[in-house]
């Protein structure tokens, strides 16, 4: 690297790059389809055919211009340009060959870096461009990379990398491969600081920058049709024994496979930039929630399992993602396992719940044929997608709430094959250990291994009308009874509505729902819902990371031992007997988060009178931190 003449010559002509300049060559028909693309706006402004959508290429400026707020893009480290390491002399030496680049070009090298604000937002970016010697990653280029991931974390501000590259600099040998190792580096400095990163892949991007600090970013985002990949696609070619598939090796193809969040148009990236760095920045990921104002609701009577059992199967009843569209404002979905696939019945995504980031996992039930069971069949893709979205949570440091509403994990060959028993395995130890605030909701069908292992959680609520059991009713009346008629007594039998699951402490809080189910007004529901979730953030926001996880424990470690519920049932059946019903637990949650601490004691306390059930009203409780926390006052 050097600042000499040439650098200095090259600075001076160089030309900021815009939609008509010449670096993009304005086309008069599209080369795809043929379409005019004189009278297009879309063509002038974004170079984005209006019939076949096909995206041309432009230069690294043109990007920035199309995504930086007018005149605040200011370039940093502009003049470092090669110096020529090697002395490498091919047809032509490398220095007349960057010198060429260099002129034809207007850049000093294949990446640009530098300052500028994206709707407000302040961000540190770094786009390649290809037509310098095909954006490969030499010195210089390495060099910027991880400048950039330092000055983005001295400014404490989101980085953006916009890749189309090409593979190595030849030119500059084994020091051109370091360069994966040198921004790979910086890239982890940059995630220790707990800053966004995301990476937007242009056509092509491939070779080395795609398999160092490019695939590093939180979030991948590709324009639509862009040649991706490791290899080169002719390389691909040559080793394959057929052709290869049209789509192959291309940012569609990636997203089918897990490999990418999004595919987005070029004139969707500055908004969809915008929304997932207003939630990932730190002014909101630090955000402390405040109690709602008021009293909690509480279910006004009580439920029967099998209208439990109907009302979960309902099939207006509102899904996951209806309840994510209204209570998470500015929701932003991320996609893919980054290893074989998009499990589309796991939805996952940041989002605002009252103005705090949060990371939402959700199951997404889908419609099947009357008379069978509602999906989703989780795979491993699911639940390895499941695990990046709480490592995420846990870089942000923002809480996890996972919306649990499945039929059961698949149970297929390829399932299998896929891994299913380690990826269930691999996500209730993650879960179990995550180092941030963890809501589990129980919206219409929990229990299973699917629900489970998305349950781990710190608070977990469920909906009125939701059940929680390991079986089907059918399955279980099949077992009990032989006769799959007699399901409405199994439920019953497995004792699966809300307010046996809040009796058997599997649960914390029974969110009401209207009155004959969610699905007779959706919005109500996801109201009362959404200041559920606040409380139960407000719950556990603040209480230091070695306290949570160790209060999680033992939440779980003591589930299923020999507890008060286990007394009372003995007792219950011997009360039964003498025509006698059993009240007990009455408000003894209260207080008892602190005592656990100290000595976890399962000391039954009965009351026991005549005639008298339990009241939902008074089933739950409030917290040691809810009593102390800060509530919002504001109307
Ligand atoms: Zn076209």
């Amino acid at each position: 690297m050097a600042r000499g003449l040439t650098d200095v010559l090259s600075v001076l002509l160089w030309r900021r790059g815009n939609l008509s300049g010449q670096s993009s060559l304005a086309q008069e028909h599209c080369l795809v389809c043929d379409a005019s693309l004189v009278e297009s706006t879309l063509y002038q402004q974004a170079r984005v055919c209006p019939q076949c959508r096909f995206h041309y290429s432009i230069t690294a400026h043109e990007r920035i211009q199309l995504l930086a707020d007018p005149k605040t893009f200011k370039e940093k480290f502009r003049t470092i340009s090669s110096i020529d390491p090697l002395a490498f002399t091919g047809k032509i030496t490398y220095r007349s060959h960057l010198y060429n680049t260099q002129r034809n070009t207007g850049l000093t090298e294949a990446a640009v870096v530098g300052q500028c604000k994206i709707e407000g937002i302040s961000i540190v970016v770094v786009a390649l461009d290809f037509s310098f010697l095909g954006g490969s990653m030499g010195l210089v280029v390495g060099e910027k990379v991880a400048l950039a991931c330092e000055l983005a974390s001295k400014k404490r501000v989101p980085l953006i990398a916009i890749v189309t590259s090409g593979g190595a600099r030849l030119q500059e040998g084994a020091l051109s491969l370091m360069q994966m190792a040198k921004t790979a580096t910086a890239v982890n400095a940059l995630h220790r600081k707990g800053l966004p990163y995301i990476a937007v892949f242009a056509n092509p991007t491939t070779g080395q920058s795609f398999a160092s600090f490019a695939n590093m970013a939180d979030v991948l985002l590709a324009e639509p049709g862009a040649l991706m990949g490791f290899a080169p696609l002719r390389i691909l070619q040559e080793m394959a024994d057929q052709p290869l598939p049209v789509d192959s090796h291309t940012a569609e193809s990636h997203l089918k496979h897990g490999m990418l969040d999004a595919v987005v148009d070029r004139e969707e990236l500055r908004g969809t930039l915008a929304s997932l760095m207003r939630r990932l920045v730190p002014a909101k990921t630090r955000v402390r929630l405040l109690r709602p104002r008021g009293r909690e609701q509480k279910p006004k009577g009580t439920i029967t399992a099998w209208e439990a059992v109907q009302r979960s199967r309902h099939p207006e009843r509102p899904t996951a993602r209806d309840y994510i569209s209204r209570v998470f404002g500015g929701f932003v979905e991320i996609h893919g396992d980054r290893l074989n696939a998009d499990d589309t019945s796991i939805v996952c995504g940041v989002g605002d719940l009252y103005g705090a980031s949060v990371m939402v996992i959700a199951q997404q039930r889908t419609p099947r044929p009357a008379g069978e069971p509602q999906g989703p069949y989780i795979g491993p893709d699911g639940f390895r997608k499941a695990q990046r979205a709480m490592n995420m949570a846990v870089k942000f440091g923002i809480p996890l709430i996972t919306l649990i509403d499945s039929a059961g994990p698949a149970q297929t060959l390829e399932a299998e094959e896929g891994g299913l028993g380690h990826a269930i395995a691999t996500t209730i130890a993650t879960m179990a250990n995550l180092p941030v605030p963890t809501v589990a909701v129980i919206l219409s069908e929990g229990g299973r291994e699917s629900g489970l292992a998305l349950s781990i959680a710190d608070r977990i609520l469920m909906l009125e009308g939701a059940i929680y059991a390991p079986v089907s009713p059918e399955a279980a009346a099949s077992v009990l009874f032989r006769d799959d008629s007699r399901a409405a007594d199994a439920a019953e039998a497995l004792r699966l509505t809300a307010m046996d699951g809040l009796e058997m402490k599997i649960i914390d809080t029974v969110v009401p729902e209207p009155e004959g189910g969610a699905h007779t007004d959706p919005d109500a529901s996801a109201y009362t819902l959404e200041r559920a979730l606040v409380r139960a953030v407000v719950r556990v926001q603040g209480v230091t990371v070695g306290r949570l996880l160790n209060r999680r424990h033992k939440r779980f470690r003591n589930k299923g031992e020999y507890t008060t519920y286990y007394q009372r049932f003995l007792t219950r059946e011997v009360e039964t007997l003498e025509g006698y019903e059993v009240e007990g637990e009455k408000g003894k949650k209260s207080k008892k988060d602190k005592k656990e601490e100290k000595a976890p004691k399962e000391e039954t306390k009965l009351i026991m009178f005549p005639g008298v059930s339990e009241d939902a009203e008074d089933a739950e409780t409030v917290s040691q931190e809810d009593e102390g926390a800060p509530q919002d006052t504001t109307p």
